[in-house]
């Protein structure tokens, strides 16, 4: 064996594997099934124009070469925006842990608990910092999050209150300006109407609905915004607050004032940089709005034995449901950074956390006060960690600065501020003075004061306490936390203990080799808002990750900016948009979009105001041509896109497909292509060959970054050439299409940091290592179904009788014998595994994705589970709900109980088939009770006694 191949360590097949499962499928060879599972018509003719893979090592070599050319300053530009130091043993134990980064978003709570208690560990950490009753467990980033409250409160109001059409949302001038870039784009499309202004001069008389107040302001000034608040509480205007973190450490939450949703960033909390991401924002807001609140909530319920039980509560699937009733598209978020913050907290306690904002706040003091000394002006009367100064010259200022490697916000020609945070040290504070010193010319010899005068108001400072329940006041000690952490771990079932067969999520291998950069402080502290040359390894390899995903989707030009596929889908159609609208036909604005997609569709296509049609998909599971026909003549003159999945999510490459985006083409239409399913396609065929305009990929799914638990994602979108002109820009740095839209994140390439697992994917494989995974997890899927024949039936196949690189099973018939999906999802869990995709997207059926990284052994091991599960299946009768398939999953408690009234063995149940027994997963709780726990909603770390009560 070649050692040096990468291929050879992602797919999981070798030749050796190639006759068996030839034999189980029906082929003479993998060419002849790919031949019968792609239509030829969209076949490409070359391969693809990357160059060979390297190895892991030379890979590695590479990242080492090109994050030299990354220069780490010492970088004080705020902004949102702060370095922050990593604990080590937050770092060694989750954000380079398989067991924590490569799960999967807990839907499955019985194997998911410990992701689950670091979640609610997130949102009680959150709520008690803003003083607000609940926080779900992450938004994409501050802007977005501070864009989602802007639309939740204007659905609230024209939705629950008086219908008055207050369209108005005041946005003050404080709010950073990626924030407000970001609330352009998206109050746009929805008739939201901005008015950006001072909110101490603000008339409240104006017919708003809303407003967004930042603390501290951009540039470090704070606020008392409590008589704004009061204000507009009479004149019924919601408030919204996008608040610092760490700040509110030592200020008065805004939750004390009475706001409606406080939202934020919590980088600051040892995550790194990256340049731009990814990072965990947070939303928090009152109980009255628990129905509203976009994204996922943790929430506290009981299991089936009554024990405590942690899982996703309420809305948890809103956009599935709602689709284009949703108001907000969000799907993956950002789960991995979220437990990282919240473990942070959980490490540093209230005490550890009011030592590091203590520190950065007297820090800016002292620093203030030298800066004074040297007869500087500091223009904020009341600051945390940020100051603004007047200087007679930036630009010799900057000079100076940039030779002794620092870098500060420089706002205009006579004033710059200057962020604090928690890496700062009493040299950095000396360095900066000394450039000051230089800058002024004076005679006096700069010095940092031991001390420095009280610069908060009374009425600004936090008195009430925080973070007292017990998980922030157990961990202090590396021992203590490492436990923690492993006891949290061990309740979770991640791909480093079996496969994760999730249809349309793509839980492949995230190599160890594509993980480790990410550790590296020259990825890891570039602030997003450097100027460029000082971060050329970051370009050069954004660069050559846009070239890839050109070269594989056949498109002409990549914005890595969206931070999930759902905001992809949002940016492609904003990108469509801003196309028609150039062309004079702004008023084209119906999106169609088949029965069978994914709910984040037609949610992404009702914020970019479009009108959602839906057509029908037919018996097979194909788009019903003849339906879309009806429907784009009907809509012809406003007909703005169509949005189709392919291969379609119900795993079959529709060989209509060239047909279906011609018709949409000679209707004035675009097409935007969710690339999901791009897995089934790398190397293959394109959305460029296929027909389509624009495409999202999901970079967490086709191309190895992880899934984190629930995020981070990368979702950028790949366009043709005449949407190219529109790809989303960045107020800060220059950036996107010469008509750029506003921005569809804050950082101006999305998640920078993440984009490094899929560049070294791309770069390790090469040509055609990417196009023999594909050929493999299409391989992979149709031995499942091959094997699982007789016994599960798969719902919908191509016109050859192939699936594409996932298949539906249908577990509807078994309802007669009073067995749901449910419980055979539930039932996996105790062969070790966990569920496929329980009915997505038809009701009472799985989709199984093994993806090209699995091995024959495990793909066996699963087949058997699965086998095994459909005689349990034969034995189980409507009227006996007692049986094993019903009572999963079954826990080690049941299992050692001293009673045990089950019809069946306590070996059926834990140890059904010989392999289990060697690597024995146990699922930690019962079933949930989801109306319990909705009904009774705790999404916080309440007392264990308050939870007794209810
Ligand atoms: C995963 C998925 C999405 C949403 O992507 P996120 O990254 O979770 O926002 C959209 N469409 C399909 C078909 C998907 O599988």
């Amino acid at each position: 064996m070649n050692t040096e191949v990468f291929a050879a360590r992602h797919i999981g097949i070798t030749e050796r594997d190639l006759p068996k499962m030839f034999g189980t499928i029906g082929v003479e060879t993998l060419e002849q099934l790919i031949y019968e599972t792609i239509p030829n018509d969209i076949k490409l003719k070359q391969p693809l124009n990357l160059p060979k893979g390297v190895s892991e090592h030379e890979f590695l070599n590479h990242l080492q070469e090109l994050s030299n050319k990354n220069k780490v300053f010492k970088t004080f530009i705020g902004l949102g925006y702060h370095e922050s130091l990593t604990p080590s043993v937050i770092k060694r134990n989750i954000l380079e842990n398989p067991g924590w980064y490569t799960a999967y978003t807990p839907y499955q709570a019985e194997i998911a608990q410990g992701r689950l208690e670091a979640l609610l560990n997130f949102q009680t950490m959150v709520s008690d910092l803003t003083g607000m009753e609940l926080a779900n467990a992450s938004l994409l980033d501050e802007s977005t999050a501070a864009a989602e409250a802007m639309t939740m409160l204007f659905d609230v109001r024209s939705r629950q209150q008086k219908k008055d059409g207050a369209v108005k949302f005041f946005v003050s001038e404080e709010i950073l300006p990626q924030t407000l870039s970001l609330l352009k784009t998206r109050s746009i499309p929805l008739g939201i109407e901005l008015i950006v202004g001072n909110h101490e001069t603000f008339d409240f008389s104006e017919d708003c609905y809303g407003a967004i107040l930042q603390y501290p302001g951009k540039h470090g000034q704070i606020h008392d915004y409590a008589g704004f608040v009061q204000k507009a509480k009479e004149k019924d205007i919601k408030v919204a607050v996008a608040a610092d973190i760490l700040s509110l450490v030592l200020l008065t939450p805004p939750g004390e004032w009475g706001v409606d949703v406080v939202v934020g960033t919590t980088q600051r909390f040892g995550i790194p940089l990256g340049y731009g991401g990814p990072h965990a924002a947070f939303f928090a807001t009152k109980e009255e709005y628990k129905r509203s609140i976009p994204g996922r909530i943790i929430g506290v319920t009981k299991d089936t034995d009554g024990n405590r039980a942690l899982r996703m509560a309420l809305q948890t699937r809103e956009q599935h449901i709602k689709r284009d009733k949703a108001t907000s598209n969000i799907c993956t978020a950002q789960v991995l950074l979220a437990v990282m913050a919240g473990m942070y907290a959980v490490y540093h306690g209230p005490e550890g956390l009011k030592y590091i904002a203590g520190k950065v706040h007297s820090q800016t003091k002292r620093l203030a006060q030298g800066l004074e000394d040297l007869g500087i002006k500091q223009r904020n009367t009341a600051f945390f960690d940020t100051i603004q100064l007047q200087v007679p010259n930036v630009a010799s200022l900057r000079k100076l600065m940039e030779e002794k490697s620092i870098n500060l916000n420089y706002i205009d020609d006579t004033h710059v501020s200057i962020s604090l945070n928690e890496a700062t040290s009493e040299q950095d504070l000396e360095r900066v003075l000394e450039c000051f010193a230089s800058s002024q010319k004076t005679k006096d010899n700069a010095a940092l004061p031991s001390g420095a005068k009280e610069v908060l108001p009374a009425s600004l400072r936090r008195k009430s306490s925080f973070l007292e329940h017990d998980v922030f006041n157990s961990y202090h000690s590396e021992t203590e936390l490492m436990r923690y952490i492993k006891k949290l771990e061990r309740k979770d079932l991640a791909l480093n203990h079996s496969m994760i067969s999730l249809g349309s999520c793509t839980m492949k291998l995230n190599a160890a080799s594509e993980m480790l950069p990410l550790s590296w402080a020259n990825w890891g502290n570039i602030h997003p808002f450097v100027p460029l040359d000082q971060a050329k390894g970051y370009q050069e390899m954004i660069t050559s990750l846009e070239h890839q995903l050109n070269e594989i989707t056949g498109f002409a030009a990549t914005s890595l900016q969206p931070n999930s596929g759902a905001q992809g889908e949002y940016a492609g159609l904003m990108v469509i948009r801003a196309y028609h609208e150039s062309r004079g036909e702004g008023h084209r604005n119906i999106c169609i979009i088949p029965a069978s997609a994914h709910g984040t569709n037609p949610a992404s296509a009702v914020m970019a105001g479009m009108q959602v049609v839906v057509t029908k998909t037919d018996e097979r599971g194909n788009i019903d041509v003849i339906d879309l026909e009806e429907k784009v003549k009907l809509h012809s003159e406003n007909l703005a896109a169509l949005m189709v999945t392919y291969p379609s999510t119900h795993g079959v490459f529709e060989s209509s497909i060239i047909k279906i985006t011609q018709l949409i083409h000679e209707h004035g239409g675009q097409v935007y292509m969710d690339g999901a399913n791009m897995n089934a396609q790398v190397g293959l065929t394109n959305p460029a060959t296929i027909g389509a305009d624009v495409c999202h990929l999901n970079l967490h799914k086709t191309f190895a970054i992880p899934h984190g638990g629930g995020g981070p994602g990368v979702g950028p979108i790949c366009v043709a050439e005449q949407l190219k002109p529109f790809l989303p820009g960045n107020p800060v740095v220059e950036t996107g299409g010469k008509q750029a839209i506003t921005a569809i994140s804050a950082a101006p390439w999305g998640s920078a940091l993440a984009c490094l697992i899929s560049y070294g994917y791309i770069k390790m494989l090469g040509a055609e290592g990417l196009t023999n995974a594909t050929k493999v997890a299409i391989l992979n899927a149709n031995y499942i179904k091959g094997r699982l024949k007789g016994k599960f039936e798969v719902l919908y196949t191509g016109e050859r009788g192939r699936a594409a690189h996932e298949m539906i099973i249908d577990c509807r018939p078994f309802k007669e014998q009073g067995i749901e999906v449910t419980d055979i999802a539930k039932r996996l869990m105790d062969y070790g595994f966990h569920a496929p995709t329980v009915s997505f997207p038809v009701a009472g059926t799985m989709m199984i994705e093994p993806t090209e990284s699995e091995s024959l052994v495990e793909l066996d091991k699963f087949c058997d589970a699965m086998i095994s599960i459909r005689s349990e299946i034969d034995e189980a009768t409507a009227d006996e709900p007692n049986n094993v398939l019903k009572n999963a999953p079954h826990t080690l408690d049941m299992v050692t109980s001293d009673s045990w009234e089950y019809p069946y063995s306590r070996q059926k149940a834990a140890f059904p088939l010989p392999y289990v027994s060697e690597n024995k997963f146990w699922p930690s709780i019962r079933r949930t009770d989801e109306a319990f726990g909705d009904r009774n909603l705790i999404c916080t770390c309440a007392p264990i006694e308050a939870y007794a009560e209810v």
